[in-house]
């Protein structure tokens, strides 16, 4: 009988990670997470312990990663997400995505794995193209607050592609636009999150700016499901994988409110610096090279990342 695939997912204890484990699972799949849990839970994959097919390890990936035995894929998911959380551990992000990222990528070449790393829209940092294709250099601030976390990924990008042209190794890069749903941390400082919270404990709803920022929320299933066909393509280069359509921050507030059935008002606070103005993926290549685009409306994300919240807040 053939052997399982093997798969090590760093950060799989986060929310995009711990639902790709989920699904390389139900794939048939064998996972080994690694996470240090600094904005992980291992709540989010306590229900996968008791399978044979899975393993735990609590490692900081810019330590040195021994893993024993074979893996066939290794996906680099570890690194704070939230601009709250990379402006309360700026140094730790830049590691995870420079000394992080070499760690692995040396782990891949001994094991020869292919190498999945989850990059991101904010590489194209406050964009002046819209919508944004891969064949955009972007419009980053190297010394502004999130430029700890673009510029992580930037490196985390050119390493990956140096490994690939030096040494070799197969290579993926999912540039990973606004994403939502069920594992989000409650005070995770993102908007859909604080939003939820908000609304459903009828406070004021916390707009920052004037609301007329645009930005385009993809629900987790249809992303996770264009990880994994990336994850199974020989595509090699940056892929956009994100929801096309984009729509003010004030609109996303008020249908939050609405589906809330909440009380809450709108109240406005300053903008964080270098908050882009507008984002919106461009996913021509998704779908040509891929066949992927997402399926969920956001109506229906958000009915189903609601009755998240509403069950953790209970
Ligand atoms: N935002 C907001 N209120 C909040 C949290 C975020 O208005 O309570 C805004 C934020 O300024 C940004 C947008 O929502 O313009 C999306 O922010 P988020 O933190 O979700 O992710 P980002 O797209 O900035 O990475």
């Amino acid at each position: 009988m053939q052997r399982k695939k093997r798969v090590l997912i760093t950060g799989g204890a986060g929310f995009i990670g711990s639902h790709l484990a989920d699904k390389l699972i139900n794939e048939g799949y064998t996972i080994i997470v690694m996470d240090n849990l600094i904005t992980g839970s291992l709540k989010n994959i306590e229900h996968l312990f008791p399978l044979k097919e899975f393993e735990f390890y609590n490692h900081d990936v810019t330590k040195f990663v021994h893993i024993p035995g074979e893996l066939d894929f290794i996906l680099h998911f570890a690194s704070p997400a939230s601009p709250n959380d990379y402006l309360r551990i700026p140094i730790h992000t830049l590691k995870v995505g420079s000394l992080g990222t070499h760690n692995l990528l040396g782990l891949a070449k001994e094991k020869r794995s292919v190498f999945l790393i989850a990059s991101t829209s904010e590489i194209y940092g406050d964009p002046l193209e819209n919508p944004q294709a891969e064949e955009y250099w972007g419009n980053v601030n190297p010394i502004g607050p999130r430029g700890v976390y673009d510029e992580a990924k930037r490196f985390m990008e050119s390493m990956t592609m140096a490994y690939h042209r030096y040494h070799n190794i197969d290579i993926r890069i999912a540039r990973i636009f606004n994403t939502f749903g069920p594992r989000m941390r409650l005070d995770d400082g993102r908007a859909i999150p604080n939003f939820m919270v908000q609304a459903l404990k009828n406070e004021d709803i916390t707009v920052y700016g004037d609301g007329n920022q645009f930005r385009s929320f993809c629900y987790i299933d249809d992303l996770v499901e264009g990880i994994y066909k990336l994850m199974l393509s020989n595509y090699i280069y940056p892929i956009n994988l994100g929801f096309p359509d984009m729509i003010t921050l004030n609109l996303i507030a008020e249908e939050i409110i609405k589906l809330c059935n909440s009380k809450s008002k709108i109240v406005y606070k300053p903008l964080p610096e270098d908050d882009p103005k507008i984002r919106k993926p461009d996913i021509t290549k998704a779908k040509r090279i891929l066949n992927w685009e997402p399926k969920i409306n956001r109506q229906e994300g958000l009915k189903r990342t609601l009755e998240y919240f509403r069950s953790i807040l209970k």
